[in-house]
């Protein structure tokens, strides 16, 4: 290409859509490779998967890599119906359930018609509504944003309980309507669980689809994944990051009704999820009381770690999930997060309103924590 076709070319930027000029990437925890840091705060699982899994993705690494893998991952999806009592049609599988996500709402909203003359917030089509609860898991607006559909935030309660039915018939930002309301349960970062006849009653309320967003449920003392095979418009969403120490390997899930699975089926890429994935997965659901031997140990180390940061003059709020959102005395939140930060432990600080004064911090291993409290005192 000669130099004189080159300045031809328009400016970069406006080959790109103009929607997404004003857009911002998700911001992910960080992931700093220091040695001898503890990592507090992507609620990454201490523990490594069961050594089955390890032995059962080895044995997969030969020349098959050069195949497809599944690509409805059948096998996976067959494991999970019996384990949640259902069909396999009733399941899809993610790239981790970030994919899903996105995908629901690729499904289930109407993106704002072009050209968009009025603020986003302005208009009324609850078509284009995707809804939460503020704060919970802040992936939910960017992919809003992304598919041009609307937002509305309504706040939990101060304690991060959930308002009750007349609260938000009566407080004027939720909408009943919504074509989308994402409800993470257990919360986060609040950590706080709700229980299942709560959600029911909101699920009943509303009259588009309810995604409950379980990512941390197998620390809960509640799930709801009853409430995805008993009401039609309600989807259960689960990974096997957190709980089960598969981050790496991307793999999360959908159960709902088989309609609406199979609008989300029919979005996907054909080869969404990875075979070293599936592999991992399967062999993780053969394995199950390794890992609930997991969840007992670190629900015992977390609320340890909660008693011992109240102890300490912490407000702790009482954890459903594997880590616990604590606001610290003699100091602001952002001066703590340095502190721990300076002494090689790395939390997770939002500087943000409504949350800004507390510090979310991931239940690692007991000798981490230990280490944590140790200077949590010192700094102190
Ligand atoms: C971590 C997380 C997810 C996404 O997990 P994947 O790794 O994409 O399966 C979804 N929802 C919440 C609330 C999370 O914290």
């Amino acid at each position: 290409m000669s130099p004189k076709r080159a300045q031809q070319r328009p400016r970069l930027a406006s080959l790109i859509r103009p929607h997404l000029r004003r857009l911002h990437a998700y911001v992910p925890g960080e992931q700093p490779k220091v040695p001898g840091l503890i990592k507090l705060n992507t609620n990454e699982n201490p523990q490594p998967p069961a050594p089955n899994v390890l032995d059962a993705v080895r044995a997969a690494v030969d020349g098959r890599l050069r195949l497809y893998p599944n690509p409805t991952a059948q096998p996976l999806r067959n494991e999970l119906a019996n384990l949640h009592g259902c069909a396999p049609e009733n399941i899809v599988i993610g790239n981790g359930s970030d994919e899903l996500l996105a995908l629901a709402t690729r499904a289930f909203v109407e993106p704002v018609p072009q050209p968009e003359t009025e603020p986003r917030s302005a208009g009324r089509n609850p078509r284009q509504l995707v809804q939460f609860f503020h704060p919970s898991y802040s992936l939910y607006p960017i992919l809003a944003d992304i598919h041009r559909a609307r937002v509305a935030r309504t706040a939990l309660r101060a304690d991060f309980g959930l308002p009750t039915l007349e609260a938000l018939s009566t407080g004027g930002s939720w909408d009943f309507d919504a074509a989308l309301a994402f409800v993470t349960t257990p919360n986060a970062p609040g950590g706080r669980g709700y229980r299942t006849a709560d959600l029911e009653a909101l699920c009943l309320a509303q009259k588009g689809v309810v995604i409950l967003d379980e990512a941390y449920v197998d620390f809960a003392g509640e799930n709801a994944m009853e409430l995805a095979l008993r009401h039609p418009h309600v989807i259960v969403s689960r990974t096997f990051s957190k709980a089960y120490s598969l981050c790496f390997q991307r793999i999360g899930y959908f159960v709902g009704h088989p309609e609406l699975i199979s609008a989300i089926d029919r979005i996907r890429d054909s080869y969404n999820v990875n075979g070293l994935g599936q592999v991992a997965a399967l062999a993780t659901l053969e394995n199950l009381d390794y890992y609930r031997r997991n969840f007992r140990a670190l629900i015992a180390t977390r609320d340890e770690v909660a008693e011992r940061l109240i102890e300490l003059g912490f407000d702790v709020l009482p954890s459903q999930t594997n880590f616990v959102l604590a606001s610290p005395p003699t100091r602001s939140a952002g001066e703590w997060f340095e502190a721990l930060r300076n002494r090689g432990i790395l939390v997770r600080w939002f500087d943000k309103p409504k949350i800004r004064k507390w510090l979310r911090i991931t239940i690692g291993s007991p000798d981490e924590m230990e280490r944590f409290l140790e200077a949590t005192e010192a700094i102190r």
